[in-house]
């Protein structure tokens, strides 16, 4: 079988290594870290850092196609790589989602509706911008943020200070504190054919920032759930883009703004994995690979509980339990934080 090239060796490219040995595929996992959870599942481990690039050629030339699990790939990294193989998605994708400025920009200039934002590159920039958009407000770091980490919540324009000497002069963005009902996500995949299709959007709950359930169905509207999938679609179209994109959504009175979009498979997905015949990382698959996409449509109602540092001391009480599928990714150390598992609860009626 042909020899899939993923970057990034974590939880989600274990996951998408096992979904694509179930098609016949092979993994070849391009991984910086020492013995990572995709080693485990995959074929073959480069490790090597994205700044060696003869490790990145060899890699490419090893393998038929690339994609990855891990959206902060370097340009330089991504020259060598695109130059010798396809990788999806595309570069366009990486450019937009890398940064929270690009991404912001791009979603306004489709039309959708994103927090009101603005650049901050120091303290007159900050001053300005929170003049333009007031408090509550968040400071983000442009790049490299995830599970809540490189924000800082401003109350009152006089936190200013503090929060820009966290940002340790990364350049941010300021946003404006959205006023949600609800998070939700759309799983949305695209083929090589273009063809489009979501996954049922799940509602999200964060707990310190980091993902702690999801749950389908979502509180939303028959209305709602078309204006979520159809976002989406506009979204990928516009990338051309090939593969799974989560795509965060707060629910407000004024409609669904975008939070943020990530190019490849999402912690929200997991659910897919017991509610759909085909789950978000065997569709990714499916679309790197050229296949068409599978069907996605939802048969049971899930709750996804994601099992983080010391929840791994219900493990055996999970293990035990009915109506629970449990994912565990074979990571040696437990620390707080740390994504350690999931667990899929069927919720049945009655
Ligand atoms: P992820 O792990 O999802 O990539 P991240 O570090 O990129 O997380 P965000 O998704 O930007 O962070 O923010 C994390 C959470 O903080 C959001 O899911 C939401 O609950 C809250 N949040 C972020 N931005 C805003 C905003 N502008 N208004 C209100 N809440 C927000
Ligand atoms: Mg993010
Ligand atoms: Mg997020």
């Amino acid at each position: 079988g042909a020899v899939i090239g993923m970057l990034g060796g974590g939880q989600l490219g274990r996951m998408l290594s096992m979904a694509a040995a179930r098609l016949g595929f092979r993994c070849h996992i391009f991984e910086p870290g020492a013995a990572p959870p995709a080693g485990q599942v995959a074929e073959a481990v480069t490790t090597a850092g994205y700044d060696d690039l003869d490790a990145l050629r060899r890699f490419a030339e090893v393998v038929d196609v690339i994609t990855y699990e891990f959206e902060n790939i370097p340009t330089a990294a991504l020259d060598v790589l695109e130059a010798l193989r396809p990788i999806h998605p595309g570069r366009r994708a990486l450019a937009v989602s890398q940064d929270r400025l690009t991404e912001k920009e791009f979603l306004r200039g489709l039309g959708l509706q994103t927090a009101p934002f603005a650049p901050v590159d120091d303290a007159a920039g900050l001053e300005a911008a929170l003049a333009a958009i007031g408090t509550p407000a968040i400071l983000k770091t442009r790049r490299l943020g995830y599970d809540g980490k490189g924000q800082t919540r401003l109350t009152a324009p006089g936190d200013a200070a503090e929060a820009l000497a966290a940002m340790a002069g990364a350049p941010a963005i300021l946003e404006g504190f959205v006023e949600f009902s609800h998070e939700v996500s759309v799983i949305a995949a695209r083929g090589q054919d273009g063809a489009v299709a979501c996954f049922d959007p799940g509602e999200n709950v964060h707990r310190d920032g980091i993902l702690a359930t999801t749950t389908v169905p979502a509180r939303l509207s028959h209305a709602q759930r078309t204006d979520a999938v159809l976002l989406a679609g506009r979204i990928l179209n516009a990338l051309d883009y090939v593969g799974v994109m989560g795509v965060e959504l707060f629910v407000t009175r004024g409609g669904l703004i975008v939070n943020e979009i990530a190019p490849r498979v999402h912690n929200s997905g997991h659910w897919t994995q017991t509610g759909c015949v085909i789950d978000q990382f065997e569709q990714h698959i499916r679309a790197v690979a050229g296949w068409p996409l599978g069907d996605g449509q939802r048969h049971a109602d899930v709750v996804m509980e994601n099992l983080i540092g010391s929840d791994m001391d219900r493990v055996p009480e999970l293990a035990a339990a009915r109506d629970v599928a449990l994912h565990l990714y074979g990571k040696a150390e437990t620390r707080a934080g740390r994504k350690m598992g999931h667990a899929n609860r069927i919720m049945r009626p009655g």
